[in-house]
């Protein structure tokens, strides 16, 4: 079996298009890490695109859950809050529904499991080695996708115990980079963002899964940045949503 990895999708249709270009009919079966909405000005559009791609599994983000009004935007900065606010807004009832019923990870699908944010926590950041050795105790798979800090790579616990961070180095333009995991050792991937990368790398991230030969495939795309900050500064979205595009950060 062969997956398709997307996360952190956050209504950019640009980017979600190249991505799913890109992918052709090069897999099996697609898995979603959540945050489908948030951020960009096209929420209908991206739930429609994912819903009708039949995702085998799928787990909600924390801006599935304020865009659909499940919990109230608090937490967010103030950034955040009001993308949240314009999002609920936007939202058909149709697809405020669906991301409502959507499941809480950890999720397991063929071997492996995903989560949004953490096994401990679905909203938790998974940013450093540390952070990563107390959760694995909270995951019973040798390998784990998850989204939310908008990072490709993730990290490799090896056979001598030691956790290290994965950090994928690309090519230019559309890139392809893969490895195969080794028996003994245990991952947590992250195949990156497509709608909002914060890696550095503006082009929209997503991986692929081959099971069967244990094989993790990250990619990077480039799409129309233009277009998608465009529609952001038109749909009134604040300015710094349609900038940080641009930088990747
Ligand atoms: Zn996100």
């Amino acid at each position: 079996m062969r997956y398709l990895m997307l996360s952190d999708i956050h209504a950019n249709r640009e980017a979600l298009e190249v991505v799913l270009e890109a992918a052709g009919k090069d897999y099996d079966e697609v898995v979603s890490l959540g945050d489908l909405v948030g951020y960009g000005a096209d929420p209908n559009e991206a739930v429609k695109a994912v819903r009708a791609l039949e995702p085998v599994a799928l787990v909600r983000g924390n801006h599935d859950k304020a865009g659909c009004g499940l919990i109230d935007a608090e937490d967010f900065n103030a950034i955040a809050r009001q993308a949240a606010q314009w999002t609920q807004q936007e939202l058909s009832e149709d697809h405020l529904a669906y991301l409502r019923e959507l499941p809480e990870g950890p999720a397991s699908v063929g071997g492996f499991q995903i989560v949004h944010g953490s096994p401990r926590d679905e909203d938790e950041y998974l940013f450093t080695p540390v952070e990563v050795s107390e959760n694995f105790e909270f995951s019973p798979a040798r390998l784990l996708f998850f989204g939310h800090t908008h990072v490709q790579g993730g990290f490799v616990l090896n056979r001598e115990g030691v956790v290290e961070e994965m950090e994928p180095v690309h090519g230019e333009g559309a890139s392809r980079l893969e490895f195969r995991m080794e028996e003994g050792s245990r991952y947590f991937i992250n195949p990156g963002s497509i709608g909002q990368p914060r890696d550095g790398d503006p082009r929209a991230a997503f991986a692929f899964y081959d099971e069967e030969n244990s094989v993790i495939e990250y990619c990077r795309v480039p799409y129309a940045i233009e277009t998608t900050q465009k529609k952001i500064l038109d749909a009134g979205l604040p300015e710094s949503l349609s900038r940080r595009l641009a930088a990747g950060r």
